[in-house]
């Protein structure tokens, strides 16, 4: 017998939002995540992974995987600090250090799971923590389970980061002031502010954080949006995942060694959850190989994402300010969003709809990724598509 009282909450919280148009239908791709996907049998363009480089399903990766497999096998037994620290992993974390241009790096299960991990190794009661409005969930999470202060400021608003961290420092009430944002906010695709960030966080001694989920690969030539503004000695905590550009799955932090020594001791997810799986760790060196070696992938990415762009804008489409390859198209009204992207679908192309509360009310956008693996024969499918849906719609 279930809970009446969990019963009627779910059946009311559900009905609730389905009524509103708010409720996520799921649908299971039958395949992997590539440039084309399939549907319920239906063949899809796919502009909503975040498989930026096309990795995720790259053959040199599965190979890297298989063979990290054959010899470790398929789970690492045990959490990092019983014995389930394989050497691969070490491999892994200099490779990360190497990559960001730091002195160590620390690797986690997700890049979720790594906010959890670092917020809170740090940061306490006493402390205050300075996070742009716009900040991922995930740091959003990890702020409020650090139990600091949190002061939200408004989106890369540098004058509002400016005045309260003066009053955050100057009032006295608190032991460390962080600074924390998101390098590419996911939403609309533009930078953080990194160098005015920084100078700020010089004047008033904060501790800086950057989650560059989004710019890593993107951005910086690969490197990420802590590269791409010349700053990597500059930021305190580099966090990035290996589950976008990467195309695996797990997070880090990059960093000074003393940082990832006190995070190896610290971090709870560290400590209390098995470390990534061998395969996992084998794909992932593989992928920061291939970006080290070539920008082949990232240029490709950069040229899609310019052109799928250009498309849209000609076709008269909102697509806003967007600074990477993250395209928005604002649509506005919910239910009109999930009807857009619904027509899509029917025309074969898969966007998805990003609806409130992901992003404000009214700022309903269909969000495409474009990855270095679409062809642009790909690209030009999905504008025809764009082109038909928004003129009979009456948005173009
Ligand atoms: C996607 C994302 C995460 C979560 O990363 P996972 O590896 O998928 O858990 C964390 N932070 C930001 C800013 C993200 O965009």
């Amino acid at each position: 017998m279930s809970s009446k009282t969990l019963v009627q909450f779910l059946t009311k919280n559900l009905n609730e939002l389905r009524n509103q148009g708010l409720y996520n239908e799921i649908d299971p791709v039958q395949g992997p995540n590539g440039p084309i996907i399939q549907i319920d049998g239906k063949r899809l363009i796919n502009l909503s992974s975040n498989n930026y480089l096309g990795l995720a399903t790259d053959e040199r990766m599965k190979q890297a995987a298989i063979m990290a497999i054959e010899k470790y096998g398929v789970g690492a037994g045990a959490v990092r600090t019983i014995n389930g620290t394989l050497d691969i992993h070490v491999q892994l974390e200099e490779k990360l250090a190497e990559f960001k241009g730091t002195e160590a790096a620390i690797a986690y299960q997700s890049g979720f799971n790594c906010n959890m991990a670092a917020i809170s190794a740090v940061m306490d009661q006493h402390d205050a923590i300075l996070s742009d409005e716009l900040n991922h969930a995930s740091i959003i999470d990890g702020c409020r389970l650090s139990k600091a202060k949190i002061i939200r400021y408004n989106h890369s608003d540098m004058d509002d980061l400016r005045m309260k961290a003066k009053e955050a420092t100057e009032s006295g009430q608190y032991n460390k002031v962080m600074v924390i944002t998101d390098g590419v906010f996911s939403m609309d695709g533009d930078i953080a502010k990194l160098p005015e960030i920084i100078e700020i966080a010089e004047q008033y001694d904060l501790i800086t954080y950057v989650d560059d989920a989004h710019g890593s690969g993107v951005l910086g030539k690969g490197a990420g949006t802590v590269k791409h503004f010349g700053l990597s000695d500059k930021i305190d905590f580099q966090i990035g995942t290996l589950s976008k550009a990467i195309g695996v799955v797990g997070g880090y932090v990059a960093g000074r060694k003393k940082l990832i020594d006190w995070l190896k001791v610290r971090s709870r997810p560290f400590l209390f959850s098995t470390a990534l799986t061998p395969g996992d760790t084998g794909a992932i060196i593989c992928a920061l190989q291939l970006l080290m070696e070539s920008t082949e992938l990232h240029d490709q990415l950069w040229k899609n994402g310019d052109y799928l762009k250009r498309g849209l804008k000609k076709l008269g489409f909102d697509i806003g300010n967007s600074e990477t390859p993250i395209t928005p198209c604002i649509i506005g009204e919910e239910k009109k969003t999930q009807l857009f992207s619904k027509r899509l679908y029917e025309e074969g192309v898969y966007a998805k709809s990003i609806v409130f509360p992901t992003v404000p009310a009214g700022k309903g956008r269909v969000r495409n990724m474009p990855t270095a693996a679409h062809t642009k024969e790909m690209l030009d499918e999905a504008l025809a598509a764009y082109g038909k849906v928004g003129k009979e719609m009456g948005i173009i």
